[in-house]
């Protein structure tokens, strides 16, 4: 276990669960991605501030970043404020951005990230594979982790081009010093082969489901243990 990725649900009181894939594109339409996204971040910084203070000093937390956010000239020190008041060390929060988002706008982009990376917190690019890379830019996003899209993990098998796309992106990613995370492990051949493809860290149903702090807490034991 090294740590979760945050992910936000909507649990609308009248009608019950609304799922991500409705609200997010609203919310990032009509720009209210900013305040939620906020929220986020030091909610997420809270948690695992928490968790840390239980004994849990070794994980990290993850949380995604829109192209919306990514433009709003606050951001850093929006991440700065909510790593200080929570006490939670810069290098325990990753962000994540899509290689799309990262893309967009690249030169604005990389003077938010570098300013990002400079606090202290890890970058990490997610969906990695799925988007329009250039590899220039690539090169200089202040990045430390790649995380290959489930995309490639779904039907992978021995001696199929998913294997050697994952092969590739591993590669390519160990070349510009980045750990390699590998998303939608479901299965224990999964497992077995992004170990053996050089994966340093998996994601997904086989290792772990989606689920509350609380039950995160229930499953791994983070209650502080008694005197
Ligand atoms: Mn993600």
């Amino acid at each position: 276990m090294t740590g979760v990725e945050a992910l936000l649900r909507w649990n609308k009181p009248d009608t019950g669960m609304v799922p991500p894939d409705r609200f997010l594109p609203l919310a990032e339409r009509t720009g209210l991605i900013v305040p939620i996204g906020n929220w986020v971040i030091n909610e997420a910084c809270r948690q695992m501030a928490e968790w840390h203070s239980q004994g849990k000093r070794d994980w990290s937390i993850a949380v995604n970043l829109s192209t919306v956010q990514l433009a709003h000239s606050e951001l850093v020190e929006v991440v700065r404020t909510a790593l200080q008041r929570n006490g939670l060390p810069a290098h325990s929060l990753t962000l994540e951005i899509t290689e799309t988002t990262a893309m967009r706008d690249a030169e604005a982009a990389l003077i938010v990230l570098d300013q990002l990376a400079a606090l202290g917190v890890g970058i990490s690019i997610d969906d990695f594979g799925t988007g329009y890379s250039s590899l220039l830019y690539l090169k200089r996003l202040p990045a430390n982790e790649l995380k290959i899209d489930r995309g490639f993990v779904t039907e992978l098998s021995q001696g199929n081009e998913d294997e050697a796309i994952v092969s590739a992106i591993v590669a390519l990613g160990k070349t510009l010093g980045l750990k390699i995370v590998a998303e939608g492990v479901e299965t224990a051949e999964q497992r077995e082969m992004l170990t053996e493809l050089g994966c340093d860290v998996l994601q997904g149903y086989l290792l772990g489901k989606p689920m509350s702090a609380a039950k995160i807490a229930e499953h791994f034991g983070t209650q502080t243990a008694q005197a």
